[in-house]
């Protein structure tokens, strides 16, 4: 499958999934000084691969395609930039919003959060598609993390490849699912960074079979 391809194909996932809607969300691959991303003003469920344009990592330039590139493209080339991201998946999830809206990070309340990084933070909230929202984005994937909220918009993801990059996303909403339903019954207990060590103790040193 070409990138733009993938595009196509994780764009009407995350619709069908109830990732985003209208014409939220956008995805981006990269390819050496290349990124691929969705089009602006889109929905996601209903792009063609030669509706998503190709711009230049550094310049933000269009290279390839007649559409305008998503408004959200300089936060995917600040990831870009700074992170050893090769794809990125941006949506307006619900509970992610809802984590995005009240608080200033989820914290690890499952073992699954350490294949985000552990606790995922919300970056400030800035305009979207502005530069100061791409560096706060930036400030919270630092350390290595997966996963960023985003204050009263939503969440980030980044991988190796888009698959991993939207396993990443269905992940984070599941993440935050939990934490606000856990809110509704009780007090959602959090583990500790001893029990997260024996996580990836335990990950790193299966038993022999
Ligand atoms: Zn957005």
């Amino acid at each position: 499958m070409s990138l733009r391809e993938q595009l196509c194909e994780y764009g009407r996932r995350a619709v069908e999934l109830g990732l985003v809607i209208g014409t939220s969300g956008n995805l981006s691959v990269r390819e050496g000084d290349l990124v691929t991303v969705t089009p602006s003003g889109a929905a996601l469920d209903r792009l063609t691969p030669e509706m998503c344009p190709v711009v230049d990592l550094t310049t933000g330039r269009r290279v390839a395609g007649e559409t305008r590139p998503s408004s959200e493209t300089p936060m995917h080339l600040a990831i870009y930039q700074t992170t050893d991201a090769r794809a990125i998946v941006h949506t307006h999830s619900v509970f992610g919003t809802v984590v995005a809206t009240t608080m200033t990070e989820l914290p690890p309340v499952h073992y699954n959060a350490l294949m985000l990084g552990g606790v995922v933070k919300v970056a400030e909230y800035a305009t979207y598609g502005t530069p100061e929202l791409a560096a706060n984005v930036r400030a919270a994937l630092e350390g290595g993390k997966r996963a960023a909220l985003m204050a009263n918009h939503g969440g980030v993801t980044i991988g190796a490849t888009l698959e991993e990059a939207f396993e990443a996303t269905r992940l984070l909403e599941w993440l935050c699912e939990v934490y606000v339903r856990g809110l509704s019954v009780g007090k959602p207990t959090i583990l500790t960074e001893e029990q997260l060590a024996a996580v990836v103790e335990r990950a790193l040193n299966p038993p022999p079979l």
